[in-house]
């Protein structure tokens, strides 16, 4: 199966694209002057519906549409198209918008550790016991998700990237760092890479024999956007990727893959439930995790589906996340309050395997604060958000229950006001 690639330059010659009215196909080449988008022969052919393409969750996911960005930068942006601008003044104009939607929210910058006084450009640590890795060549993604927090890294004229490809310096890292025991491969997505190049990071790695390092993760959309990474029977350097996960579980490392699904719609295909089971013969486990995303997945009914079908096909649930505030997250964002109303209705309702879930989580400068729940005084009515943090910056803060005050639209901790005193 030949992946076929499709960006702003060439969506229009897709057959279902030149379907839609003019408007439409407007729109997208507006606003991927912001936004890039990406899409591939798969989503178009298999995961999205064109009849109902205004509502399908996976082409709203692919594709960007003029209600992602605040009107006033929409019509700014617009203005330098329509009247054919120099490209350097377009690219001036975007990058300004790109500047003002939080490019690196939850102050991911400080994230960057250093090793012997040089910083490590391609690794956040935040949690006391695992590092994120940025390889080079897995900074692009197999979908650049319309809502994703890591837009950043697709945009190629900000310097805003996290990367690098000096693992052996990793290692040293993870040397000086006894409480480090997982190493987390992210982008982009690390399954863009070739099995061949994935391989040169874990053999150095092999090498460097960690002691300390116990669990291996890659987070990829591949099983969704592109499950062909996993079928040796279409794709020839499959059985390359597969025989790698297994090199990892032999060697005694616990390699869990951290798949992004945002709707059941993806798991809909016969490729997908394939591509579970080649990767779980080979010893390594699945975790499913997705931001809550109106106007994609905002209802009880999709989570709870959603939820139970990854289960029943082999995998583990792992978060619903509330989305982040970056990049178009005005046509994302669903308030805490309604988030934890979704969250509970789908969750009481799964089987038991799926309650292994956490949510709704957001992953705020401090750590991953889970909304527990919302309470009322029953002296004066008040009303408190219980919130927890399930991974803190300070390990010590985390399990911490804390309450702040309720507040119907709020989307993220910065906008609750704490609370001074329960009993009033
Ligand atoms: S798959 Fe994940 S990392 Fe890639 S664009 Fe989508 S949300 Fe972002």
């Amino acid at each position: 199966m030949k992946i076929l690639s499709y960006n702003v330059k060439n969506f229009r010659q897709l057959e279902y694209i030149k379907m839609l009215p003019e408007s439409v196909k407007q729109e997208i080449e507006i606003v991927s002057r912001v936004l890039p988008f990406k899409a591939n022969n798969y989503v178009t052919d298999y995961l999205i519906d064109w009849k109902n393409y205004e509502t399908d969750p996976c082409y709203i996911l692919t594709f960007p549409n003029r209600h992602m960005l605040p009107e006033d930068d929409y019509q700014k942006i617009k203005w330098a198209v329509v009247n054919n601008k120099a490209q350097h003044e377009i690219t001036q104009i975007a990058n300004n918008i790109r500047l003002s939607l939080n490019p690196h929210p939850a102050q991911q910058q400080s994230n960057i550790p250093s090793l012997n006084g040089e910083p490590l450009p391609g690794v956040q640590h935040k949690y006391r016991d695992i590092a994120l890795f940025f390889p080079t060549q897995g900074q692009t993604c197999h979908a650049n998700c319309t809502f994703c927090f890591r837009w950043p890294q697709f945009v190629k004229d900000l310097d805003l990237q996290f990367s690098m490809k000096e693992i052996d310096r990793v290692c040293d890292y993870f040397r000086q760092h006894e409480h480090l025991h997982e190493l987390l491969f992210t982008g982009g997505d690390p399954m863009i890479m070739s099995p061949r190049t994935i391989s040169k990071y874990i053999d150095t790695i092999f090498k460097a024999n960690l002691k300390n390092l116990k669990t291996i993760r890659f987070g990829t959309k591949s099983l969704t956007w592109w499950p062909f990474v996993f079928l040796p029977q279409y794709n020839e350097e499959a059985q390359e990727m597969l025989d790698l996960f297994k090199r990892i579980v032999d060697k005694g490392i616990h390699l869990s893959i951290m798949a992004h699904f945002n709707h059941y719609q993806e798991m809909g295909n016969s490729a997908v439930a394939e591509a579970i089971a080649n990767i779980r013969a080979t010893g390594a486990e699945i975790r499913t995790q997705s931001p809550l995303l109106n106007n994609i997945n905002a209802s009880a009914e999709v989570w709870e589906k959603m939820w139970d079908q990854q289960v029943n096909m082999g995998m583990i649930p792992y978060y619903m996340f509330i989305e982040r505030e970056t990049g178009p997250y005005g046509y994302f964002q669903v308030p805490l309050a309604k988030a934890y109303d979704i969250f509970t209705n789908a969750i009481r309702y799964t089987s038991s395997l799926a309650k292994t879930v956490t949510g709704p989580s957001m992953s705020a400068a401090m750590g991953k604060a889970q909304i527990m729940g919302i309470i009322e005084n029953p002296v004066n009515g008040e009303k408190y958000f219980q919130i927890q943090y399930i991974r803190h910056r300070d390990v010590n803060q985390s399990y911490k229950p804390f309450l702040m005050h309720y507040d119907e639209n709020a989307t993220w901790i910065d906008q609750l006001k704490p609370v001074d005193s329960f009993i009033k």
